[in-house]
């Protein structure tokens, strides 16, 4: 194993169960890794904690941060609402020999894997389709027809990247992703 650790890529559309599938990784503890926190200027909703989940920033602390060159990538997600991963966040994992993993959109997931080239694996979570992540929506009631139309969409549009990424794994059965995820990380991690 090389001294350095190595970068895992996560993305998915929302809704399709990605940080369920990676903080059941991270609790299992099988494989070596350390979740990269990013930076957001979106505001925390409840329970979430500054430095755990996000690095939550003013707009003004975000823009300065991409002026400094702290992002190794960043993407405006939703308008408005931008995202970002720290050079200083992986940088500070990888040296410490620990491989370190990535919840990110699916424009950032492929830039990042585009950087690291072999040191990276990018790991693409799709519901079964586009018509039962709408079902599943409109089944949990809590959206108005409208925000179901808007997430369906994105959905449409980030599983048009899933050619793009290394592996892609469909979410039906949850044990079931997460056993084939921790497959394809603990392979690429013995590599
Ligand atoms: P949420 O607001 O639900 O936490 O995240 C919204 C979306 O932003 C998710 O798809 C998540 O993967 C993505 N995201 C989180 N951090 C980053 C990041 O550092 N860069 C990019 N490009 N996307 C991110």
């Amino acid at each position: 194993m090389s001294a350095k650790g190595k970068v895992i890529i996560i993305s998915a559309p929302s809704g399709c169960g990605k940080s369920t599938i990676i903080n059941a990784l991270l609790a299992k503890g099988e494989i070596d890794m350390q979740f990269s926190v990013s930076a957001t200027n979106r505001k925390p909703r409840e329970g979430e904690k500054h430095g755990v989940n996000y690095y939550f920033l003013s707009d003004e602390e975000f823009r300065r941060a991409i002026d400094a060159g702290e992002f190794v990538e960043y993407e405006e997600v939703y308008p408005g609402r931008y995202y970002g991963t720290l050079r200083g966040e992986i940088d500070r994992i990888v040296d410490a020999g620990h491989n370190v993993v990535l919840d990110i959109d699916v424009k950032g997931g492929v830039n990042v894997k585009r950087m690291y080239g072999d040191e990276a694996v990018s790991v693409f979570i799709q519901p079964p389709s586009v018509e039962a992540l709408r079902q599943r929506l409109i089944g949990r009631g809590t959206e108005t027809p409208e925000a179901i139309a808007q997430r369906v969409d994105r959905a449409e549009f980030e599983i048009s990247y899933a050619p793009q990424f290394d592996h892609a794994v469909v979410n039906d059965d949850l044990d079931k992703a997460i056993a084939e995820v921790s497959d394809i990380l603990k392979d690429f991690t013995a590599r």
